[in-house]
C-alpha cells in the first residue's frame, strides 16, 4: 500500500532521515521506533506532504505521492495525527470534528456516518461534543486529534506519538482504540517511543536511529532483539 525507498529530507544541509526504506501492505499496523530525533516525524512530514523529499520516492496503492501537496495527499487516503493534535482549542468537540472531514464537504451522508463512528469509538467526544476543545483533558484532546483525522475516512492512518504525556490508564485504552481502528480496516503507522505497548499491537516495526533504519522485523522479533530491548523496552 505505501512502499518508501531511499526516502531522505533535509532541513537545509542538514540530512534528517537518509535513505529510508519502509513498506506498509494493505491492512496492516506497523511501528517506527526511535528516541527523540531519530527522524520518525519528519518521515511522516514526508509522507503527508509537508516536508518535500531531497531524494528517493513514495508510492502509495501504486502512486508516486513524494512532494505532492497535503490537500492532495488527504484526498489520496492518507492522514497525519501529528503529535503536537493542532486542535482549534475555542471550537466545539464537535466543530474540530467537522472540521477533519473537510475534504468530504460535499458528501453529507458520509460525514454523518463517520461521525457516529468516532463518537462509538470515543463515547466521551459524544459526551463532550458541545464543549470547548481546549477544556478537555489531555488524553481527551489525543482523543479528538485522532477522531478528526478519521473523519477525512483515511485508508492508511499517520500516528505521530499518540501516548506521550498521558497517564498509564490512558495510555492503555489508546493503543486497544488504535488496535480498533486497525482491525475495523484502516491500515496504520505508528509513531512511538513506549515500544513495549507499540509491539504489542503492532504486526511490524522498524527501528530509526539518527535518521537512518538499524533494525526491522516482526513484532515478534524486535520484542526478543536485545539491542531494542536494552535500548528501548529497558530490559
Ligand atoms: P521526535 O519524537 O522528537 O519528534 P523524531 O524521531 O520524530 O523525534 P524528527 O522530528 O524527525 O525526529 O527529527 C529528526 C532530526 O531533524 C532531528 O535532529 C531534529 O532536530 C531535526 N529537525 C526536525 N525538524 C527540523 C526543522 N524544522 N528544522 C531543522 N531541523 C529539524
Amino acid at each position: 500500500m505505501l512502499k518508501l525507498s531511499g526516502l531522505s529530507v533535509k532541513y537545509g544541509s542538514y540530512a534528517a532521515i537518509q535513505e529510508v526504506d519502509i513498506e506498509v501492505g494493505n491492512g496492516e499496523l506497523v511501528v517506527l521506533l526511535g528516541s527523540n530525533g531519530a527522524g520518525k516525524s519528519t518521515t511522516f512530514k514526508a509522507i503527508s506532504g509537508l516536508e518535500k523529499p531531497s531524494a528517493g520516492s513514495i508510492e502509495f496503492e501504486g502512486t508516486a505521492i513524494g512532494g505532492k501537496s497535503p490537500e492532495r495527499i488527504v484526498q489520496a487516503g492518507i492522514v497525519q495525527c501529528a503529535e503536537d493534535r493542532k486542535l482549534f482549542p475555542r471550537m466545539t468537540v464537535y466543530e474540530n470534528l467537522i472540521m477533519g472531514a473537510y475534504v468530504h464537504r460535499k458528501k453529507k451522508q458520509a460525514v454523518k456516518q463517520s461521525l457516529q463512528h468516532v463518537y462509538e469509538l470515543f463515547p466521551i467526544l459524544h459526551e463532550k461534543k458541545e464543549n470547548a476543545a481546549g477544556s478537555l483533558s489531555g488524553g481527551q484532546q489525543q482523543m479528538l486529534a485522532i477522531g478528526r483525522s478519521l473523519m477525512s475516512m483515511p485508508k492508511l492512518i499517520l500516528l505521530d506519538e499518540p501516548s506521550i504525556g498521558l497517564a498509564p490508564l490512558i495510555v492503555e485504552q489508546m493503543f486497544d482504540v488504535i488496535e480498533k481502528i486497525n482491525q475495523e480496516g484502516t491500515t496504520v503507522l505508528l509513531a512511538e517511543q513506549n515500544a513495549n505497548a507499540a509491539l504489542r499491537i503492532a504486526d511490524r516495526g522498524y527501528v530509526f536511529e539518527s535518521g537512518s533504519i538499524v533494525v526491522q522485523g516482526t513484532s515478534q522479533e524486535l520484542l526478543t532483539n536485545d539491542e531494542v530491548r536494552k535500548a528501548y523496552i529497558g530490559a
